[in-house]
């Protein structure tokens, strides 16, 4: 995809620092370092978010996740790992090459994941509600 940064990257266009490639999936540090060992996953074909990906993309994506993050506890010892991924600008992705971000996370380091809770505006009704629509859409 033109102008894509991560296609870039995976076509050697621009320089990356590559962990670990395989026909799928490649791995390579992120460039901001939110903590030491920040670390992206990506597919090699060009996908926007997950709403573009297909489950065996995301199957071989993920295949790979646990043996990264064991090379990262082992190497840097940290403490704990976030994986997030970001899907659409609201939801604060910046590029748009669907991508998972492996943070190591250290004590101290000023990383925040903030989960708001809203338990009191949801009772058991309102959550078999909730449910109740999202799963005829998947039944649909
Ligand atoms: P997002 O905000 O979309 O979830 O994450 C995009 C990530 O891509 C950011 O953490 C950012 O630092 C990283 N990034 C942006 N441009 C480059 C680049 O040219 N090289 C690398 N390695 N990472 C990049
Ligand atoms: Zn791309």
């Amino acid at each position: 995809m033109e102008n894509c940064v991560f296609c870039k990257i995976i076509a050697r266009e621009i320089p990356g620092h590559v962990l670990y490639e395989d026909n799928d999936v490649l791995v390579f540090l992120d460039i901001s370092q939110t903590t030491k060992g920040h670390t992206l996953v990506v597919p090699k074909t060009h996908r926007k978010d997950v709403f573009e990906m297909e489950a065996s993309e995301m199957e071989k994506l993920f295949s790979v996740v646990p043996k990264i993050a064991r090379a990262m506890k082992t190497t840097f010892n940290c403490s704990g790992l976030n994986i997030i991924n970001n899907n659409g600008e609201l939801a604060g992705q910046t590029v748009f090459h669907y991508h998972v971000h492996l943070i190591p996370r250290y004590l101290d380091d000023r990383f925040k994941v903030l989960f708001v809770n809203n338990m009191a505006e949801y009772d058991g009704d309102a959550l078999a509600a909730l449910k109740d629509e999202i799963k005829r859409k998947l039944e649909s």
